[in-house]
């Protein structure tokens, strides 16, 4: 029996997450959740139905919309005799984090964006295996979050990174020479640079193959999020970032391949669907069974690659670039990048002006006040989240 801590429940990972543990409960209990407070009515039917001993809220004012959210799934569930029993709420912004230091097997951080930095740096500091959804805090965090975890610790959940892990199984280490991470090339594919001035957010929105959160989605319309994994491989399996190449494969079936130094290249191949990263990071190094289904063999299909257009997606070699600076400029581009997703998704900033803003912030931030890896702390990287943010805001013309 594995005991489960997941944050950001009610997110697309989240949800996912507990669908993959709804059915094995034989295997999975969940002990803890947590979740920002958008969506207090599915949070507190999660709650009823898997009874964990605490949940965090990161927004306190909604406490009490969630307590009683909370009696009426119970209610729903026949449940007003009093036999159930509330779990423990902590309350606020680093309610998240206090959880993920709980006892338990695994934390899944699913919750998205640089708020989930502390929660992996406390999940580390406690000695629990991490299941990383949350590609954001060891990409801002860097150094910091992979000196502080043990090997092993930190287990990928992107379909791309367990896609590496699986493969890297094929072979030592220094028999490793190049990492192929697999793009689906987002809703844009194949358009020119003209061609994304007007587009909308519903268009930004249509994801061909994954249906996922609000900011991963327009991550990928961008190829902001192939950026962040670009970093997120690196650091993980601490590859050279010029050992990392970008293809564009539409189908999202080959999730990743491992290029070895003899010239054979090993593919991580299964139709989109997250539960299978989801239950492989629940029980690594072993296999969840049934986690989805499989290839269909019996079905014609192509498989196709293509080179990246970076001229069209430049995100992809900003994030190399702020790679290779190290230190604090991953946090920039991070949060330049989550400043302008919110102010495209209001209709303050074109799509185009998503990536052209970032490289300014990130530009300004090389010119002064970067602080590089050797020197690098927490304070250091919250300060560079915000001032990304705000410089990004700013630009974007937000700026109260
Ligand atoms: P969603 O936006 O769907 O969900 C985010 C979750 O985080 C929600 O439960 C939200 O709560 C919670 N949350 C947000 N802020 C906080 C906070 N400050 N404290 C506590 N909880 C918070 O995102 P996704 O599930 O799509 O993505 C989550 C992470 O997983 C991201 O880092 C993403 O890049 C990564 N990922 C996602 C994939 C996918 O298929 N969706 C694939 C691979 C990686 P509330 O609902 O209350 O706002």
């Amino acid at each position: 029996m594995r005991n489960v801590v997941l944050l950001g429940s009610t997110g697309s990972i989240g949800t996912q997450t507990l669908d993959v543990i709804a059915t094995r409960r034989d295997q999975f209990t969940v002990v803890g959740l947590s979740a920002s407070g958008s969506n207090v009515e599915l949070l507190a039917r999660q709650i009823v139905e898997f009874a964990p001993q605490v949940v965090a809220l990161a927004r306190a004012s909604k406490a009490r919309e969630l307590q009683e959210a909370l009696y009426a799934a119970a209610r729903a569930r026949g449940w007003d005799a009093g036999e159930y029993r509330l779990p423990k709420l902590l309350l606020g912004p680093e309610a998240s984090t206090e959880l993920a230091g709980m006892a338990c097997d695994v934390v899944v951080n699913a919750i998205t964006g640089a708020a989930g930095l502390q929660p992996t740096l406390a999940a580390l500091a406690a000695g629990t295996t991490l299941a990383l959804a949350n590609k954001e805090s060891l990409v801002i965090g860097g150094r910091l979050v992979t000196e502080a975890a043990r090997p092993g610790q930190i287990v990928a959940v992107d379909s791309e990174h367990s896609a590496f892990a699986q493969a890297l199984r094929g072979g030592r280490r220094d028999e490793v020479r190049r990492l192929i991470l697999t793009a689906s090339g987002g809703p844009f594919r194949g358009r020119s640079r003209d061609e994304l001035r007007d587009v909308t957010l519903e268009q930004a929105m249509a994801h061909p193959t994954w249906a996922m959160g609000r900011v991963i989605t327009i991550n990928s319309s961008t190829l902001v999020n192939k950026g962040l994994e670009l970093l997120e491989a690196a650091l993980l399996y601490d590859v050279d970032l010029d050992d990392i190449v970008v293809t564009v494969h539409p189908q999202s079936i080959v999730h990743s391949m491992v290029e070895f130094v003899d010239g054979s290249t090993l593919a991580q191949a299964s139709p989109p669907d997250m539960r299978l990263p989801i239950g492989l990071a629940l029980t690594w190094p072993s296999r969840l069974e049934d986690a989805a289904a499989p290839c269909d063999w019996s079905q014609p299909a192509q498989w196709t690659f293509e080179p990246l257009d970076a001229d069209t997606f430049p995100a992809v070699e900003l994030a190399r670039r702020a790679g290779k600076a190290g230190g604090t400029a991953p946090a920039v581009f991070n949060a330049a990048n989550e400043a302008c997703v919110d102010a495209f998704c209001d209709g303050r900033l074109g799509f185009l002006e998503i990536t052209d803003t970032i490289a300014a912030c990130l530009d300004e931030h090389l010119a002064a006040g970067h602080v590089p890896d050797g020197e690098l702390t927490v304070e250091a990287v919250l300060a560079a989240d915000r001032w990304g943010r705000a410089r990004a805001a700013e630009l974007s013309g937000a700026a109260g």
